[in-house]
């Protein structure tokens, strides 16, 4: 790694810097043969989806992970009989010249995690249920049965960690934010606060008996919390003296588009904070398909440079009111009751290399046309505004569709309804002697704003402005956000609209779903990033690497997944394992292709009844794999109808979605 190492981290924050790259030090822990922590690589791991009792479907598929990427490979046992089988698989992977180390995953069964601790270089216990069964009891804890429970957790886990400590094995306390204790839930709810504290009691146990080989994560299906819990969770371990390596990971992020642009704002946001010593990227894919992504999230440090040695000042001071632990919206003025305040985040779409004599070519930006009735019908992601430079259309433009011109074609047009300026720089704007009376739009970096402070201030007087914030840092997300925390710092609420463009590696157009799936994974990381610390007004994504169709849908995902405008039904849907009761690939399609209308509406695809209750955290409903050809549904967390013949378990989940009256026929 060529990425700046430092083991000084901002005193009371969880990172070296919020405002310059440079990679948090861990400690080293080796699980096998390959090291994770301090100055390794960050290392790429996923997890089997076969039957462990499949000793050759599951030697076959982590063949194929590895031969993909990844560098451990987990391995789901849920007693002790799969625990054992751990056994002939190893030997079968070794004796086929595959020496990958193996990660046990262990849910309620410390007699199997003890057993598989003699056999793999690592295990993954859940501190949610390793020694508890979950209740869903909303139980009140006195101390002192907080500390009594304590107390007894810990004789269940002692013999575990002396195992360890015995065959040398790794051990990961992996947190979910779905599934945590009673007893966490009683004392701090279902918070970044309560992961953090679930892991560090196992923490404190271990270190309690001298066993320090641990990694720890924090995962969520919600971005928002995922990265919080994080960044709580290396602030605690530092006050407390730790450092230990963290492996991140966005859980049930789903499939496709969605679960890529998903896991990249929470992975992405946490290794440009310079956290993170292992990923596993949770598809609900084949798993040799999560590799890939994961590769591609980790490359982009392996060179990245310091803002600092690239001549841009990081020393700006955090603003006043600033957490990195909770989700605040920076204060804006609110333009036109359309651009910043309360509205939400807008998107801009370029469509100034297209060709404007057909009003077809809107499509992509959510508007279609209709000739029969020669009218625009808006689709459920239709963007805001479109860059047309200095093109002007050949038809008329949908009502609510703003247009943004190179200030010199604007100042030609007569009718300026619906059109407005796009200022090339702060000095133009400045100097400009006609401008709009609505709303104008400059672009400004971060680098304009060091050098001219006081023109800005000068600038933010004026209630029709917008800053497109532009970047040609390599550490773009830090260098705009130092822009944000300048302009916090001097009281400018001018709203602002992120702009990033990025160019492809590969000119290849037989790898398009490499340049699509490398875009959506930048973007979604750079500008997810500023989202979730409540920066941005709005965003503007270019690229020509990639369709303007995949640019919308790209930004709007982004908006969804960070929580800051919802466009369309949510589906958080477990990666599958050797747990898995039904075909998860299969049955979220059929699901999503039934209900993919309903804006806003989050639906949890479960395999099993053993974890995927807890693990569905926030969803309104679920969809639960119970036993072989039966499913349980769930409305929240409460069970509504149990054990439902699969052939009808989607009718019926549409029924409980009707009941509530939050169904709505599709649209043909
Ligand atoms: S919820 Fe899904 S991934 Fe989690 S244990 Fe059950 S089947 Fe496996």
């Amino acid at each position: 790694m060529n990425a700046s190492i430092s083991s000084i981290p901002l005193k009371g924050l969880y990172c070296n810097s919020l405002t310059d790259y440079s990679r948090y030090l861990t400690r080293e822990v080796f699980i096998g043969h390959i090291p994770m922590g301090a100055n390794n690589p960050i290392r790429i791991q996923s997890m089997t989806t076969t039957d462990t009792m499949d000793t050759i479907g599951t030697v076959e598929q982590t063949i194929r992970m590895v031969d993909a990427g990844c560098e451990y490979v987990r391995i789901t046992a849920p007693s002790i009989k799969e625990a054992l089988n751990l056994t002939q698989i190893k030997n079968e992977l070794r004796a086929r010249g595959y020496d990958v180390p193996l990660i046990a995953d262990i849910h309620f069964t410390p007699n199997a995690a003890e057993a598989a601790a003699r056999i793999v270089e690592k295990v993954r216990i859940n501190p949610g249920n390793y020694a508890d069964k979950k209740r869903f009891d909303q139980l009140e804890y006195t101390s002192f049965e907080y500390e009594a429970e304590l107390e007894r957790i810990y004789k269940k886990f002692t013999p575990l960690v002396q195992v360890c400590k015995e065959y040398g094995t790794a051990m990961r306390i992996g947190t979910n934010h779905g599934s945590l204790s009673d007893r966490i839930m009683s004392y701090y709810g279902d918070t970044p606060g309560g992961m953090v504290e679930s892991a560090m009691e196992f923490i404190r146990m271990c270190e309690s008996l001298n066993y320090f080989n641990l990694v720890i994560s924090m995962k969520a299906s919600n971005p928002q919390v995922m990265v919080q819990a994080y960044r709580l969770l290396v602030e605690t371990m530092n006050k407390e003296g730790m450092n230990y390596p963290l492996h991140l990971g966005v859980t049930e992020a789903g499939d496709g588009e969605d679960g890529r642009i998903k896991s990249s704002v929470g992975i992405g946001t946490l290794l440009e904070d310079g956290l993170g010593d292992t990923i596993r990227v949770s598809l609900t894919e084949d798993p040799e398909l999560e590799a890939p992504v994961a590769i591609a999230l980790a490359e982009r440090y392996k060179h990245r440079t310091q803002l600092v040695k690239d001549g841009v000042n990081s020393s700006i001071p955090v603003p006043i009111g600033f957490s990195p632990y909770q989700y605040t919206k920076r204060t804006t003025t609110e333009l036109n009751t359309f651009v910043g305040g309360h509205q939400v985040p807008r998107v801009i779409l370029d469509l100034s290399k297209s060709s404007l004599m057909d009003p077809q070519i809107l499509a992509a930006a959510g508007y279609l046309y209709s000739p029969l009735l020669d009218k625009f019908n808006m689709a459920e992601q239709s963007v805001d505004f479109i860059y047309l430079a200095d093109q002007l259309p050949s038809f008329n433009m949908p009502g609510n569709l703003k247009q943004l011109y190179d200030y010199s074609t604007w100042l030609k047009i007569v009718d300026k309804k619906n059109m407005h300026p796009l200022f090339a720089s702060w000095n133009v704007y400045q100097s400009a002697q006609i401008k709009d009376q609505y709303l104008n739009l400059v672009q400004v970096s971060n680098k304009d704003l060091l050098q001219y402070p006081n023109a800005f201030k000068i600038l933010s007087a004026d209630k029709t402005l917008v800053f497109v914030l532009t970047t040609d840092q390599s550490h773009g997300m830090a260098d705009q956000r130092q822009f944000f925390f300048a302009l916090e710092n001097t009281g400018i609420q001018t709203p602002v609209i992120i702009k990033r463009s990025y160019t492809s590696k590969s000119d290849v157009l037989e790898q398009q779903d490499k340049r699509d799936s490398d875009f959506q994974l930048y973007s979604s990381t750079d500008v997810g990033a500023l989202l979730l610390d409540g920066f941005g007004d709005g965003i503007w994504l270019n690229s020509a690497a990639v369709s303007a169709k995949t640019i919308v849908s790209t930004s709007f995902v982004i908006l969804q997944a960070t929580r800051c405008r919802i466009s369309k039904t949510e589906y958080i849907s477990c990666p599958s394992c050797g747990r898995t009761l039904f075909d998860l690939q299969e049955t979220t399609q059929m699901i999503r292709s039934r209900t993919s209308h309903l804006k806003g509406v989050k639906i949890a695809i479960m395999g099993c009844i053993v974890n995927g209750p807890g693990e569905m955290a926030d969803a309104d409903y679920g969809y639960v794999g119970m036993g072989p050809g039966k499913i349980t549904l769930y409305r929240g967390k409460e069970v509504v109808k149990k054990s439902v013949n699969k052939d009808n378990a989607l009718d019926e989940l549409i029924d409980i979605i009707r009941e509530d009256g939050n169904w709505i026929e599709m649209e043909v």
